[in-house]
């Protein structure tokens, strides 16, 4: 028998496009400096509240898999967030891991997978993993949806599944609600509406989600302070629920993390405490951002803004200079030609985001 050394076997095995791939980057801890990569919710919970996790999380039974009926975490979380009584709710492990559940459910090998583009990474990494192809429908130049080119797209490529993030990751822009209108009005299959950052937008499809049976709405707690929890939420009709929930890995959502969750969201109050604060910060950072020489800060509804550099130093040039002060900020300048020197930058606490626009305002400065 010919013994094969790994990598002749993985190339023999492994699928060739997974082959091909990059890993999502993560990066690592970044000691002693500012994150303000991934939208991260800069706030730490206060001590009353951490209090009160460690108690129920002291009181959860670890030796036995998670329940399988859900009605207690389901009733906290229609509470909390607004969910209309007449739709059914998915929980997962994160809202990736919902996003992939969709395209398994719906994709038959080669469906397509559509979306605005620049868009989240992932509808387009879940949808290759799931055998799906995914079609990017270009923004405008000014990073809006171009509703045009999203309808002749869907009428050329009869996409299973569109999902729209609203508002969007990583331009910050909410496309207008005639667009999205129009959008599912045309759409052949499922529409997801991704609302990972409606807490800082002040809208939502959620309470017209009944009257929407060809959509679902797709969100996530990891924006709003609880991104190491890993919790999404898909909220539909029940017809829509009740399939996905058939390709869902069987004790999907651990112990610990409904527990935790359930104990933060008896205070939900101080989450949204958080984001109102996010959202001050946000127009003051955005602003100031605009001020600097060869900066310009796109709208955003999101937790970030993505702000494109344009003077002496290319995105590159001040994403790396950031980095080497040690603020980390999400580089596009490469992603794709619309983004072309664009950072992300998150909302970080007053005093981060202070540090971020003198640094900024030396980098730039100095050259
Ligand atoms: C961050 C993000 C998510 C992923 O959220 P998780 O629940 O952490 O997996 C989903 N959609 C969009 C648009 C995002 O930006």
């Amino acid at each position: 028998m010919t013994r094969l050394a790994a990598a002749d076997r993985v190339a023999a095995t492994v699928r060739a496009d997974i082959r091909a791939l990059n890993a999502y980057p993560v990066p690592p801890a970044l000691a002693g400096g500012i994150k303000l990569d991934a939208m991260e919710c800069p706030y730490e919970l206060p001590e009353s509240v951490r209090d009160e996790i460690a108690r129920a999380v002291r009181d959860t039974a670890l030796n036995r898999y998670p329940a399988g009926d859900t009605q207690a975490l389901a009733h906290d979380v229609r509470h909390a967030f607004d969910i209309p009584a007449e739709s059914s709710l998915l929980f997962g492990n994160g809202s990736d891991e919902l996003i992939h559940l969709i395209v398994q459910a719906c994709c038959e090998p080669g469906d397509i997978v559509l979306s605005p583009w620049p868009s989240f990474v992932y509808f387009d990494m879940a949808a290759r993993f799931d055998h799906a192809r995914f079609v990017g429908v270009p923004l405008t130049a000014d990073l809006q949806c171009d509703l045009p080119a999203m309808l002749q797209a869907i009428d050329q490529h009869r996409p299973k599944v569109i999902f729209l993030a609203l508002p969007n990751n990583p331009t910050g822009g909410l496309w207008p609600d005639e667009a999205v209108r129009a959008i599912i009005d045309a759409a052949p299959g499922l529409v997801v509406l991704d609302e990972a950052y409606q807490p800082f937008a002040d809208h939502t499809w959620m309470s017209r989600l009944p009257a929407l049976p060809q959509a679902v709405i797709l969100r996530t707690v990891s924006k709003i302070g609880l991104a190491g929890l890993r919790f999404g939420y898909l909220a539909g009709h029940a017809d829509w629920i009740a399939q996905f929930d058939k390709v869902r890995p069987p004790y999907n959502l651990n112990v610990l993390t409904q527990a935790a969750l359930r104990a933060v969201l008896r205070h939900k109050a101080v989450l949204d405490g958080q984001a109102a604060q996010l959202c001050v910060d946000r127009a003051l950072l955005a602003a100031a951002l605009a001020d600097l020489p060869g900066v310009t800060v796109y709208p955003s509804a999101g937790n970030f803004v993505l702000a494109r550099f344009s003077g002496e130093l290319d995105g590159n040039a001040v994403h790396l200079a950031l980095k080497t002060r040690k603020i980390l900020v999400k580089n596009f300048s490469s992603a794709h030609p619309l983004l072309a020197n664009c950072l992300r930058i998150s909302i970080g606490t007053p005093a981060e985001n202070t540090a971020l626009l003198s640094t900024l305002q030396d980098i730039l400065c100095s050259y």
